[in-house]
């Protein structure tokens, strides 16, 4: 059985570039770019909560990093350096280095460097945590908010809504896909992207974002609450996957695309003066970008209508502890 240090050295030990000081020490030592704020961030992965027990290592590796880097991204920030601490029931090398495959894939790809953590056994229960903490870079002053939403701005949403959720409800054999289909919504489950490029464009256009973790209506919440104000949605042009047309099911199309969780698009406010500005940068981009509302000063008000102008029930985002 190899010793704690040993499968850090293994498994977690790179060279470090970015950073002064990486892994090995009692602290990493790191330098902000000069005149740069850092952008600070920590997302937490409980297996039976986030994941499903027994989830694909790899690709466990390359979410519990990708959740983090949207974080950033949401901020407009661009991803330097991140810590993991894991809990795990056991020393076990095959799923350590399936994980570490699927973490440092997707680090180098964003150039992020791993530069420490901790790594410990979980007590009672034969269950995995993983906890990350990601450090990014923004200009003083640009990084987008939650709280800059005003009466009169559009809302837009990147890329599509409910197919994460949808991956979730076929894993759980609650809907029946053809094999293709069931791979992209697993995929759009288990392998998000973060919209980093897209946050970092959003400086100076968006007046608020987040990223819909949580689902877009309590996503939204978030932002009308920080702000101030309330939101008109038309949810025909709730941007979603084209799946959902074939199953023809209006239910579950409604509630994985208003309230499902996991997608890690970017929710953004823009003013409606700034529209042309957006859609060429989703042409840019390549990256499609709804607008599907605007916001209004009817304080923590949001409304979603159908194409017969009828208000959707309201809908909550997920909470933990509801
Ligand atoms: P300490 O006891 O001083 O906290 P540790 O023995 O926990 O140090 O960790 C040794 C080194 O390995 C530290 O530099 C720590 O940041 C790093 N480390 C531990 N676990 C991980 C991990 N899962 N990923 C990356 N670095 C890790
Ligand atoms: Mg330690």
């Amino acid at each position: 059985m190899p010793s704690e240090f040993e499968l850090i050295r293994r498994f977690f030990e790179r060279p470090a570039r970015g950073a002064r000081l990486g892994v090995g020490d009692d602290c990493a030592l790191i330098a902000p770019s000069p005149g740069m704020d850092l952008a600070v961030s920590t997302d937490m992965l409980a297996e039976g909560i986030h994941f499903l027990a027994g989830a694909d290592a790899r690709r466990l590796g390359h979410k519990s990093l990708a959740v983090n880097i949207s974080d950033l991204a949401a901020m407009g920030a661009s991803p330097r350096w991140a810590t993991l601490a894991l809990a795990l029931p056991s020393a076990d090398e095959a799923w350590l280095s399936e994980f570490s495959a699927g973490f440092f894939a997707l680090a180098e790809r964003s150039g992020v460097e791993l530069i420490g953590g901790d790594t410990t056994r979980s007590s009672n229960s034969a269950s995995i945590t993983i906890c990350i903490t990601i450090f990014g870079e923004v200009p003083p002053g640009v990084a987008l908010l939650r709280s800059g939403a005003k009466p009169g701005d559009d809302i837009w949403v990147s890329g599509e809504l409910g197919s994460a959720a949808l991956g979730l409800a076929q894993r759980l054999g609650r809907v029946t896909l053809s094999h293709q289909d069931a791979d992209y919504v697993t995929r759009r489950l288990e392998l998000p992207d973060a919209r980093v490029e897209l946050g970092v464009r959003l400086r100076g256009l968006a007046t608020s974002a987040i990223d819909v973790s949580d689902g877009f209506a309590g996503d939204l919440m978030h932002i009308l609450e920080r702000s101030g104000a309330g939101a008109l949605v038309r949810y025909e042009s709730l941007p979603r996957c084209a799946v959902f047309a074939k199953l023809g099911d209006a239910g579950l199309e409604q509630r994985c695309v208003v309230s499902g969780g996991d997608d890690y698009e970017l929710l953004f406010t823009a003013n409606a003066a700034r529209r042309g500005d957006v859609e060429r940068l989703a042409r840019e981009l390549a990256l499609p970008l709804a607008c599907v509302g605007s916001v209004t000063g009817a304080e923590g008000k949001l409304q979603i209508f159908d194409a017969a102008g009828r208000a959707l029930p309201a809908a909550g985002g997920f909470d933990h502890f509801k």
